[in-house]
């Protein structure tokens, strides 16, 4: 880049800021502002178009085109060249812009005797803002440093636009950040809750987008760059030979660090009189809108890291750190990209709801969110870049929307719902303690899923008869190292009491796949699911096992005890945990301590090998339970933390139903007890066709007992199965809608 378009660059740069510091209004602003890059750049009109809705962008201020048609010309996204450069986030550099494909005639503007035109997007952080325009009577394309140029200017119009520099009445713009927002996600957690925005990790505010001393610049962003180069060593150092994955985004983190592309581009900005922060910005903002583009799973990912990396080196510059000391509001709603279960349950109960950008239902997080009751809305795409701390939203784990910032009316609407779930849930308090029998006899043994101890006073008030599943990992993920026997045997025995003689179903450790323990170390598997994982882990290790068998034998204290082994794929995986609990049991004895006084041993049916395995594997276990997650998965060859493939397939599909009759057929040959307590059995309609498919247990989250007793109660179970056996003869995929027409029959 030359010399003179460096200071000439700097100069516009430093005249944009003065206008932020002069107390001008928002209109005048944007005015003074067009005519300084008219006139600095030499071409006839410059014009600035900002977003008025959605989809729709304003001309907002010019200087060249009619006066007149400010705030009169609108553009839909993608119209014309300028809503072309909006909705692809691409400039668009013509020398003669009527010719140019797509062109819009405005007559109002006056812009046909333009031929020299170029648009780029303003945009912050991948989010795009509005457009600025140049435009020329000559017939010219503009240079590379005039592009270039633009784009550093369009890049502080986003930063006072994000500081609200152009709010006024006259301009229309609001400020950002401000506007009621809806976002439209998937369900995670039913629920529905009311409260501010606590987020996760809140992101950089950058408050100085120009700056007159370039080379202090550089030297802030020298300084920040190698601090943050000597903090990926650490953590390179730091995760030594382990996880393949987590060193793949560590050695993607020292790459770009070290990129010499990234550096210079970056440079280059503040040599044009960007602040360093504003450059760091300004580039993340040009990997995010490649993130958009690029299909490739491996690229994107890398992109994905280079927004990581960013993030760190703009909080190395601002001193603003992912904690930034934010108190957390009356009421927390959780706002992130995603979060780990072990991170989910150290906020624990405090939260009221939780909303990701990413996540997955099946994933442990969501696990953990049901498990506590917390409501949760997943894939809501953009929410971290629009909330603010603080912020008031409403979250509807019903529909998986979300509202922030809401309208009164929306409030009002939302707390009608509020008043209308609690309404419902003090129906359910009424049955709680009746048998969830259906109108044709049935009756069905619900129980609840539990991890925590703070789950089982549920077990009084949800009504259930038991705890179908209970997830010990969850104690293992919230500490930072492994928990010692005797607190082991102590909670299991909290537990016990608390359930006051109802069966307890303690499932022993299942870590691997998505459950990693931070203090073991991570494993460098390119499958993870299909990996080293529960008793594939348990029997390999046998230490962590034996001890938590010898926990859970002194736990009982000569009361029952029931111990359930995860993720058995093969007959000889249940013998051999039964027998290191066999061991364990001689070993207590010989100790002189108390045993149960009955124990019963089962395993989790979660792999469809499973279900094929000899009739003696299904006559020696005392009892199995259907792990519908992870068989469900399996079943239909779709990862439970892929949004994308889960949702293919429904759990009321034929051939799932079918196998799940078939492995009750299996089960009531030799007479072995079977329940099922994936997360589906907590939907009342599916558990009404596990029921009609012959399942006699269902174990789900407390919240869903009220729902499932409620619908199981109303229906008669032959008929649900005459409606599946008519849908599977009529070769139907999914028995969804005949099942929800039969319940609409019922009145
Ligand atoms: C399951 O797979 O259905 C299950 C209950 O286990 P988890 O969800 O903990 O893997
Ligand atoms: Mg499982």
């Amino acid at each position: 880049m030359s010399q003179t378009s460096e200071s000439e660059s700097r100069k516009l740069l430093g005249a944009l800021r003065d206008t932020m510091a002069n107390d001008r209004a928002g209109q005048a602003r944007m005015d003074d502002i067009t005519q300084l890059i008219a006139q600095s750049m030499g071409t006839d009109v410059c014009s600035i178009y900002l977003f008025c809705d959605d989809d729709t962008l304003e001309l907002c201020a010019t200087q060249g085109l009619n006066a007149e048609a400010v705030h009169q010309t609108r553009m839909r996204l993608g119209e014309g060249l300028v809503g072309s450069v909006a909705r692809t986030k691409r400039l668009v550099n013509t020398d003669n812009a009527p010719q140019q494909r797509g062109f819009r005639y405005m007559p109002e503007t006056g812009e046909e005797v333009f031929s020299g035109f170029l648009g780029v997007p303003i945009q912050r952080l991948g989010e795009v803002l509005g457009v600025l325009v140049v435009q020329s009577r000559q017939t010219r394309e503009y240079t590379a440093d005039e592009i270039y140029g633009l784009e550093v200017v369009a890049m502080v119009l986003a930063e006072m636009t994000e500081l609200g520099a152009f709010v006024s009445d006259e301009t229309g713009v609001g400020a950002l950040h401000q506007r009621a927002v809806m976002f439209r996600g998937s369900v995670g957690q039913e629920g529905a809750a009311a409260g501010q925005v606590y987020l996760h990790e809140p992101r950089v505010v950058v408050t100085n987008p120009v700056a007159d001393d370039p080379e202090a610049e550089h030297k802030r962003l020298n300084d920040a760059v190698e601090t943050l180069r000597m903090s990926v060593d650490e953590m390179l150092t730091g995760a030594g030979t382990g996880d393949k994955e987590q060193k793949q985004v560590l050695e993607a983190y020292r790459m770009f660090a070290n990129s010499k592309g990234w550096l210079r581009r970056m440079d280059e900005d503040i040599e044009l009189g960007l602040s360093a922060e504003a450059a760091v910005e300004k580039e993340q903002s040009a990997a995010r809108t490649r993130m958009n583009e690029v299909t490739d799973a491996y690229l994107r990912e890398r992109l994905q890291d280079l927004d990581d990396l960013s993030n760190r080196l703009l909080r190395i510059l601002t001193g603003q750190g992912a904690d930034t000391g934010a108190e957390m509001p009356e009421h927390p709603v959780l706002v992130a990209r995603n979060i780990g279960p072990g991170e989910l349950l150290e906020y624990g109960r405090k939260l009221r709801a939780i909303v990701l950008e990413e996540g997955s239902v099946g994933s442990h997080a969501g696990i953990v969110a049901r498990a506590l009751a917390i409501p949760l809305v997943i894939q809501a795409k953009g929410v971290t870049t629009e909330a603010l701390n603080g912020d008031q939203i409403l979250v509807d784990g019903e529909q998986g929307i979300v509202h922030l910032r809401p309208e009164d009316t929306v409030t009002t609407a939302f707390k009608d719902k509020i008043a209308m779930l609690a309404k419902a849930q003090d129906r359910y308090t009424d049955i709680r303690h009746k048998p969830a029998t259906a109108l044709c006899g049935t009756t069905i043994s619900l129980q609840m899923n539990a991890g925590l101890m703070a789950d089982l006073p549920s077990l009084e008030n949800s009504g259930a008869e038991g705890v179908g599943l209970f997830r010990t990992e969850l104690q293992f993920l919230v500490r930072n190292q492994f928990p010692r026997r005797s607190e082991l045997a102590n909670l299991y025995g909290r537990v016990l009491d608390a359930a006051q003689g109802k069966r307890v179903v303690f499932r022993t450790l299942d870590i691997g796949s998505d459950k990693v323990l931070p203090y073991m170390k991570p494993q460098d598997e390119p499958n993870p699911a299909l990996g080293w994982r529960a008793i594939r882990v348990g029997l390999d290790k046998p230490g962590v096992l034996r001890m938590q068998l010898q926990a859970l034998l002194r736990a009982a204290n000569g009361r029952a005890l029931t111990v359930m082994f995860p993720f058995v794929a093969q007959y000889e995986e249940f013998t051999q945990a039964r027998a290191a609990l066999t061991k364990a049991i001689k070993r207590e004895e010989a100790l002189g301590h108390i045993l149960p006084e009955n124990i019963e041993v089962g395993a989790m049916l979660e792999t469809p090998s499973l279900a094929f395995a000899p009739d003696a594997f299904f006559e020696d276990v005392d009892f199995l339970s259907i792990g519908g997650n992870d068989l469900k998965q399996f079943f239909f060859a779709a990862d439970r933390e892929n949004e994308r493939v889960r949702k293919r397939y429904d759990s009321l599909n034929v051939s799932f139903l079918s196998f799940m009759e078939m492995i009750v057929d299996r089960c009531s040959k030799t007479q072995t007890p079977i329940s099922f307590c994936g997360e589906d059995a907590g939907k009342p309609i599916e558990a009404v066709c596990f029921a009609a498919m012959g399942l006699r247990t269902l174990s789900m989250r407390p919240a869903s007992i009220g729902p499932v007793k409620s619908l199981l109660m109303r229906v008669n179970l032959a008929d649900v199965k005459k409606v599946i056996e008519t849908a599977r003869a009529e070769g139907k995929m999914s028995v969804r809608d005949d099942i929800a027409a039969y319940i609409r029959s019922l009145g």
